[in-house]
């Protein structure tokens, strides 16, 4: 009996068309798009908000300091990073998530700041991760911890209920809702211990989730928390 030969692997020859102008680059995001959505601004080094001065900090991490150290940060949340994004989270484009990792890995190469012992995704509740099939976050987590050198696991922290909608809450709603969103698992906590840990999502808001993860890492051994944001909502 005739085997089925294996199917041609025809994407890995096919050219590719930048998602942002359409050019046939030959890879999902052409260098000129790249260098024109994502230039390197200066940033506030310890919450990743574009400000005015390359090392200084923002006005709102010098009135009060967040729990997490330093956040890399590879675009602003906009043109043309807000749809691509959404198709990646929201309408299965889950191969974007190799060009946003390489983004995000060269915003974290460039920050320059101390190295992770564990790279560590935002989780998102069983139910949202059902309805999704993927967690964003680990996407680019993994990937970018692997383009980093680093270790990524995605069973240290865990969100074992589903909070509401954050985009519909007020600031202080979220706050509440937050409050015991995140855990991280008994078994694993050995694994955290002393440990500095980069923290990875795709987009950072007001940094209400980013703070709460943090904390929760903090509270169970972690040394010291860093973000790894793909883009940040300006000011
Ligand atoms: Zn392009
Ligand atoms: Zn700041």
């Amino acid at each position: 009996m005739l085997q089925t030969p294996p199917a041609p692997r025809l994407f890995a020859l096919a050219p590719s068309q930048c998602e942002v102008c359409r050019q046939w680059a030959g890879q999902p995001l052409c260098g000129s798009c790249t260098s024109r959505f994502a230039a390197t601004v200066p940033r506030c080094g310890r919450c990743g908000l574009r400000i005015g001065l390359a090392g200084a900090a923002c006005g709102g991490c010098l009135r009060e300091q967040p729990p997490f150290e330093h956040t890399a940060c590879a675009t602003d949340y906009g043109f043309p990073w807000d749809s691509l994004i959404a198709d990646f989270k929201f309408n299965g484009r889950e191969d974007l998530a190799g060009p946003l990792a390489r983004l995000l890995s060269a915003a974290v190469a460039g920050a320059g700041h101390p190295a992770p012992d564990l790279v560590l995704p935002v989780p998102l509740s069983p139910p949202r991760l059902a309805q999704r099939g993927y967690n964003q976050a680990w996407e680019l987590a993994r990937r970018a911890a692997r383009l980093q050198g680093r270790p990524a696991r995605h069973d240290i922290l865990l969100r074992p209920g589903d909070t509401a909608h954050q985009a519909e809450l007020s600031r202080a709603e979220r706050q509440r809702n937050l409050a015991a969103a995140f855990m991280v698992d008994p078994r694993q906590r050995p694994a955290l211990r002393g440990r500095r840990v980069a923290l990875v999502d795709d987009v950072m808001t007001t940094g209400a989730t980013a703070r709460e993860a943090t904390q929760t890492l903090l509270r169970a051994g972690a040394a010291a928390v860093d973000l790894w944001m793909l883009a940040r909502t300006p000011d």
